[in-house]
């Protein structure tokens, strides 16, 4: 046993140094010997940088195998990878950095000089690192040793600090220890199998917790391989699957696979596990993937403060529009919102999870950190229900909650029934203020042909109980969606504030 978790993601991989850890587009192999060396040289570049055991290293960098390498660079060298959004602006970066103050901040060459004020103004110190693996930090390691001393780390020592998507406000900072990055992929390597011949298809940003942790450690772990891909293109996807014996995505990916004609038994029947997570996968696309492929998406449910909670099981059934059950050693309980009592199986209510998988708490914010744990179990803030096979479905998420005149409302409900109406191609059910009800149900649609707002509110008229009926439709032209895919309902709550102010006198 080891605690370090370099150590533990390498005890395969280091007895392995000529075997395949990455393939690239283009053929370029990246061995775990090169892993070894690569992450050595970044990590002594740390260190002569600057870096002391627990500082925070903040990376906003394309999706690189030499990006990957700074964050086991950073795990080595005792410091705390913080990865950030490639997508996010200079103004929010200065958030992220003033929020973090990292002792270094690595950065894209072509965002240098608009990123120094910032780095300088936290006083941090700012290198590059280039999709192609140059820069002045890759400059100053080429001349280190490529041997390197692990800097001594304990279990609970933070290992990382991951900004959560923000899909419901503004992100928080989790952060996650050796222990807890350690035993996910652990558990993770177990459950789904993974092994030194798995070729996983990693086409997921490593900013995020579902393609640097659940995807990169789980493979790591295992001894295994992946195809590194910058972006989820399907052309690309299609030419490298023959390669791949495992794929794992957000449900966006298996949409746009379904789109493409290539989707057939031929192409995917020899991949043994698809994966999806980090936003709902719709049963009806789950149904239509097994139809084209012969194959059952494994769905599972994991956030950034928790790595992962729950799976499908990998033999049994697979069940769509659930996330399957608790990993093994992670206790989850649906639980009364108001008083945290655990309520009878089949009811809906708030999930908390326990276990050496959840966090170390919020970055900087003790007070919210103390609010989301009650008696030792976190508040997901996530409402769900489980069957009476013990299978968990997501309910929806407690701040998207409807209450109109007394009532719980569970939007997803009312978004399942809108999306299976002609005309309909997907939909955001929210609440906004009604002076009568205080909250009163509006469905944001996205059309694909010929509907109005009187041909959905007739039509789930005989659908749907009285009270859950839509007062409005409006029409969009897109949802608003994070960069993982998730809606942000916020977005639209803002939006459409005053939509219903007027529905006293109606
Ligand atoms: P923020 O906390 O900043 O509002 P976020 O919750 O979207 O953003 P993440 O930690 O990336 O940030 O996402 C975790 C959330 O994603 C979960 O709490 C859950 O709501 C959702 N989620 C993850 N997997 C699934 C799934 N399989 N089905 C439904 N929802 C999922
Ligand atoms: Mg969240």
């Amino acid at each position: 046993m080891t605690n370090h978790l370099y150590d533990g993601l390498l005890a395969v991989g280091a007895t392995t140094p000529d075997k395949t850890f990455a393939l690239l587009p283009g053929g370029r192999h990246f061995t775990y010997g090169e892993v070894g060396t690569v992450s050595a040289r970044l990590a002594h570049a740390l260190l002569a940088a600057g870096l002391q055991p627990g500082d925070r290293v903040a990376v906003q960098a394309e999706k690189s195998l030499e990006a990957l390498m700074l964050y086991l660079a950073t795990v080595r060298a005792g410091g705390v990878f913080l990865p950030l959004n490639t997508a996010y602006t200079a103004t929010e970066i200065d958030y992220f950095l003033s929020d973090a103050t990292p002792r270094i901040f690595v950065c894209d060459p072509r965002k240098v000089s608009e990123l120094t004020p910032v780095a300088e103004k936290v006083g941090a110190r700012i290198e590059t690192l280039a999709a192609d693996g140059s820069g002045s930090l890759a400059s100053a390691a080429e001349t280190q040793p490529a041997r390197f001393t692990n800097v001594a780390r304990a279990p609970g020592d933070l290992a990382s600090i991951l900004y959560t998507s923000g899909t419901t406000g503004r992100s928080k900072g989790a952060m996650l220890t050796h222990a807890n990055l350690l035993s996910n992929a652990e558990v993770l390597r177990d459950t789904w199998r993974f092994t030194a011949d798995d070729v996983l298809l990693h086409a997921l940003p490593i900013f995020h917790t579902h393609g640097l942790f659940v995807a990169s450690n789980t493979v790591t772990i295992a001894g295994g391989a992946m195809i590194f891909l910058p972006k989820f293109d399907p052309e690309v996807v299609f030419a490298h699957l023959p390669e791949a014996t495992t794929m794992m995505g957000v449900p966006t990916f298996y949409t746009r696979l379904l789109a493409d004609p290539r989707l057939t038994p031929e192409t995917t029947g020899h991949i043994r596990l698809f994966t999806s997570g980090s936003a709902p996968l719709l049963a009806e696309t789950h149904r239509a993937f097994e139809a084209r492929t012969g194959q059952r998406i494994l769905e599972r449910y994991g956030m950034t403060e928790t790595n992962m909670n729950t799976s499908n099981p990998y033999d049994g059934e697979r069940r769509p529009g659930t996330v399957g059950m608790p990993l093994p050693g992670v206790d989850l309980q649906i639980a009364d919102p108001e008083t945290g009592a655990p309520l009878p199986q089949g009811e809906i209510g708030v999930i908390e999870v326990k276990g050496p998988n959840v966090f170390a708490g919020y970055w900087q914010m003790p007070e919210k950190t103390a609010s989301e744990f009650r008696d030792g179990w976190f508040i997901t803030g996530d409402l769900g229900q489980i069957d009476a096979d013990g299978y968990v479905a997501i309910v929806g998420r407690g701040k998207d909650l409807i209450i109109s005149g007394g009532f719980n409302i569970y939007p997803k409900e009312i978004e399942l029934a809108i999306d299976e109406l002609p005309g309909v191609a997907e939909s955001a059910v929210i609440g906004v203020p009604h002076a009568d009800f205080g909250e009163g149900v509006v469905g944001v649609v996205v059309t694909s042909g010929e509907t109005s707002e009187a041909e959905i509110i007739t039509a789930l008229g005989d659908r749907l109980a009285r009270f859950k009926q839509p007062k409005r439709i409006v029409f969009v032209d897109e949802l608003p969606r994070n960069t993982m895919g998730k809606v942000q309902k916020n977005l639209l709550r803002d939006r459409f504030a005053d939509l219903l102010g007027d529905s006293r006198k109606a």
